[in-house]
């Protein structure tokens, strides 16, 4: 066969850090998007009920070609349900894209003819790179480049070609072509140091205070000087600039595993180095890069919220909640949902803290639907969506969950409900989003 077959253990490894949201294309995820020597494409699939995972190929046409159940065995293929139309996959890059673009005031130029799917994925990895680095240091250089950042993603040249990417100082540009969360944050290492920090310390000054953390070892090509505590990586060990972008990296990604293993050696001097240097150059407090405390990067104040009527049942009967998509996923009102589980043995009261000032939600009890509940999609077209930092209290625990305020009201992910409250919601193309309530979330 022409296909390498992930393996269920490595499929299960992968999903289980992923995070799945309701919309038509929640399922797509690239975690293992592999584009093999014909140019298909597999890959890694899981479905809104979250039951199983599989990997499905996509020709370089952008046709299917066979499909599998992870969990059904090796040989069990058989066609499980349609892509998502390519349109639609279209639409979702595109708004992505502007969608990243806004948050770090970036432009972003696809120059790779890939099919929209692969491009969801490398979109993905973008932002998860990005998110990696704490929202004050982005916030606090984005507007401040000359000319703005440009991101490129470009087509991997050839398989032996190990580039993954490159920044050009004079254009602020970095070229991505091998997609995966450290080459970003690598390169944006790249772009602090000439763009900030060369400025702040004197190129030739900087470079002679980090080179003395080296402990008497010189650059150059080989292996081995990772082992030494010296360099980050091998790769590190190459050059001064790749030292430091490579430790940038690090120190973004890893650095208290690199603190932990390796106390008292040149790369802990290096990651404690970094954050100073980087806290005194953007006046930032070194809370902000311990990993607790990382502020999640907010999506831009007032993104737009699209009145949806996709399909939506409740124990197979059809329900008529005002849903607003925002950024791909749907967003529901609690007391619609309440409205729809009444009667079940999911079912919940919703009241009011008066002291939490907050929503509560106590399961068990059963709720009387008021006006305008369940009153269907919502006329008046694209509305405003404002972070909400509203909450709800589940039987007197607060809950985590990503809120919007639309014209007055709180809007949730149904899964963030469906976890808080203990639902079952799934998705499939035939039902579109349903919800089970004689099982538990899953
Ligand atoms: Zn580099």
């Amino acid at each position: 066969m022409r296909k390498k077959i992930l393996s269920l253990a490595l499929v299960l490894a992968l999903f289980a850090s992923m995070c799945i949201n309701a919309g038509a294309l929640m399922f797509i995820n690239g975690q293992f998007a592999e584009k093999w020597d014909d140019n298909s494409y597999q890959f890694g699939v899981k479905k809104g009920n979250g039951e199983y995972d599989m990997t499905d190929v996509i020709n370089a046409q952008g046709g299917i070609d066979w499909f599998r159940h992870a969990n059904g065995g090796m040989d069990s293929w058989e066609r499980v349900y349609d892509m998502p139309d390519r349109a639609a996959a279209e639409r979702k890059v595109a708004a992505m894209k502007a969608e990243l673009e806004a948050r770090y005031n970036v432009t972003i130029k696809i120059e790779r003819a890939e099919h929209p799917l692969y491009l969801i994925w490398t979109l993905e990895e973008l932002e998860a790179g990005m998110q990696s680095i704490p929202a004050p240091l982005v916030n606090a250089v984005k507007d401040k480049l000359s000319p703005k950042l440009t991101i490129r993603l470009l087509t991997k040249e050839n398989e032996w070609d190990f580039v993954s990417g490159v920044y050009y100082s004079s254009a602020n540009r970095i070229d991505i072509i091998y997609d995966e969360e450290h080459t970003i944050v690598h390169e944006y290492g790249h772009m602090l140091h000439t763009k900030f920090l060369d400025k702040k310390y004197g190129a030739g000054k900087l470079e002679s205070m980090w080179t003395a953390k080296n402990r008497g070892v010189s650059y150059g090509y080989g292996y081995g000087y990772y082992d030494a505590g010296v360099f980050v990586t091998d790769y590190a060990a190459t050059s001064y600039r790749e030292d430091f972008a490579d430790s940038f990296a690090y120190f973004i990604l890893y650095k208290d595993e690199v603190l932990e293993r390796r106390p008292n050696s040149a790369v802990a001097d290096k990651m404690n180095y970094m954050q100073e240097l980087l806290c005194s150059t953007f006046s930032l407090d070194a809370s902000v890069f311990s990993g607790a405390a990382q502020p999640e990067p907010q999506p831009p104040a007032g993104a737009t919220a699209s009145p949806t009527n996709d399909s939506l049942t409740c124990d197979g009967a059809a329900q008529n909640p005002t849903v607003y998509k925002i950024g791909g996923s749907n967003y529901f009102k609690i007391r619609d949902v309440a409205a729809m589980l009444d009667g079940t043995g999911k079912q919940f009261a919703v009241g009011y803290d008066g002291q939490l000032k907050s929503v509560t939600a106590t399961t068990g009890q059963g709720y009387a639907k008021q006006p305008g509940d369940l009153a269907g999609a919502p006329a008046g077209g694209n509305k405003t969506a404002e972070i909400s930092s509203d909450t709800i209290y589940v039987n007197g625990e607060k809950v985590d969950a990503e809120v919007y305020k639309i014209d007055g009201s709180n809007y949730f992910k149904l899964r963030d409900l469906g976890k808080a409250l203990d639902f079952y919601v799934g998705w499939s193309q035939e039902r579109g989003v349903y919800i089970e309530t004689d099982k538990s979330y899953s």
